[in-house]
């Protein structure tokens, strides 16, 4: 009888555990079934490419059923699960419920961005998390100045033209950098608001800049970010978000119609239904090898595991996808393992081995293997990492191709928001 593994999940961590069964497993020996709300991997490394328009929404995914041959995708959301019974409990798109008998299960549901109880942030704040975000920013940004144009009085038009990110992590820092650059080369076709200027600014409510890379490369990014005229301000913590502006706890107010929330990610609210022991974080508490407390046959991967950093004794790992990458590809080894399908059951091993933050512009900053790089170097330094990463020919040569058309042409200013939302017939 074959056995059933499912995986529940299908970004970094659960693609690369499914694409790990597939080569380790001896042929017919087990049914692998990918869980997943969406039929692709986002390549999140590239999603502030994809909100400055250099690169195309659909280079920056990874199709699941292409990339993985010998696995079974089952497109739902997974709602629950009774371990005791071995089941995962998953609503289809069409809402219809369905019960997943497991012999082996692999969570990895990731994250969701983490908010606060700020008043307004919820109403008016965009997320940068997803495929979705990324793009409705870029149409934001567009719509802001297609608005700004028509306006007359400078003081309304300046709330069109105040970007504010909040939150000085990666994420802030890559999406605040791509999307001023964008910015900055389209302005060009607004007389008016070129003639008025935008303004962009990036909230951190802590001391400093990105806190995982070495404070000389997080000096060396705000030195370049200040110098493209992008405002920081560090120990300011958000307090209120209104339609066309906001307030700071310190009293300060900025105008703006654009808030982007980028301060961090909590694990999923979904692993709370999966009867698994969680920690008070609410990722998945699992040993060194990944299993869940308790439950032989569970393990939980990525952002929503507690896996003990083996760079950081006493810490979780980080949510990277570096990370996320890694332990899928254990776990599956760990589960082949246990199916008696060779090699022994291993704790999670790796140590991050770099950080690439892409400022766009040709200037990155990067740590790797304990070597600082900043500038130029840096900059393809990323980006032959990210296209080394990307799985297949095609797509990396697609993103190839992107990055070299930005390099000589002026990027398109269409603004797609309608795309996917057609009118109704009368
Ligand atoms: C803008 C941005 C930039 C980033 N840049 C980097 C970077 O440069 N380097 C780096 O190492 N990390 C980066 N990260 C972090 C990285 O994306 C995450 O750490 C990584 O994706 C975690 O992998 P995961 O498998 O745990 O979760 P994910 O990759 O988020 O995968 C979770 C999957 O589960 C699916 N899912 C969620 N809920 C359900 C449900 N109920 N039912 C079914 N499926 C569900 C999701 O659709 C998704 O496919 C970045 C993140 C962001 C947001």
């Amino acid at each position: 009888m074959a056995w059933n593994i499912v995986i529940a999940g299908g970004g970094f961590g659960g693609f690369y555990a499914a694409r790990t069964l597939e080569r380790v497993l001896p042929h017919h020996s087990a049914r692998v079934t990918l869980v997943s709300d969406v039929n692709f991997l986002l390549f999140t490394p590239l999603l502030p490419g994809a909100a400055a328009g250099t690169l195309d929404p659909r280079h920056v995914v990874v199709p699941l059923r292409e990339e993985l041959p010998r696995t079974d995708l089952w497109l739902g959301r997974v709602a629950g699960a009774e371990p005791a019974r071995g089941e995962l409990i998953v609503d289809s798109l069409d809402g219809r419920r369905h019960e997943l008998r497991y012999d082996q299960l692999i969570v990895a549901l990731g994250s969701i961005s983490r908010t606060q109880p700020i008043p307004g942030l919820v109403e008016h704040a965009i997320g940068f998390k997803t495929l979705a975000d990324a793009i409705a920013l870029r149409n934001r940004a567009i719509s802001m100045l297609e608005i700004a144009e028509t306006i007359h009085d400078a003081e309304t038009r300046a709330q069109y033209l105040t970007f504010v990110f909040v939150g000085a992590g990666y994420a802030g820092l890559e999406g605040i950098a791509e999307l001023q650059d964008f910015m900055a080369d389209v302005l060009d076709l607004y007389p008016r608001c070129k003639v008025q200027g935008m303004r962009w600014v990036l909230l951190e409510a802590r001391e400093r800049v990105m806190p995982e890379v070495a404070p000389s490369l997080a000096a060396f990014a705000e030195r370049e970010l200040r110098g493209r005229g992008i405002e920081i301000h560090t120990g300011a913590a958000l307090h209120r978000v209104q339609d066309s502006s906001l307030s700071l706890e310190d009293g300060r107010t900025i105008p703006t119609r654009t808030v982007v929330w980028t301060a961090g990610v909590r694990a999923h609210p979904v692993l709370a239904n999966l009867g698994l022991p969680l920690t008070d974080g609410g990722r998945v508490e699992v040993d060194r090898t990944m299993r869940a407390a308790g439950h032989a046959n569970v393990w939980a991967i990525g952002d929503g595991a507690a896996v003990p950093d083996p760079a950081r004794p006493g810490s979780s790992s980080p949510p990277t996808a570096q990370h996320a990458i890694r332990q899928g590809r254990r776990v599956a080894r760990n589960v082949a393992a246990e199916l008696g399908a060779g090699g022994r059951v291993r704790p999670f091993g790796y140590k991050t081995l770099g950080v690439f933050v892409d400022l766009g512009r040709h200037q990155a900053v990067a740590s790797t293997v304990g070597i600082r790089w900043r500038g130029f170097p840096a900059w393809f330094l990323a980006r032959t990492y990210h296209l080394a990463n990307m799985p297949g020919t095609k797509r990396k040569l697609r993103l190839l191709l992107d990055w070299t058309v930005a390099l000589l042409f002026s990027r398109d200013t269409a603004e797609l928001g309608q795309l996917g939302h057609p009118p109704e017939l009368e």
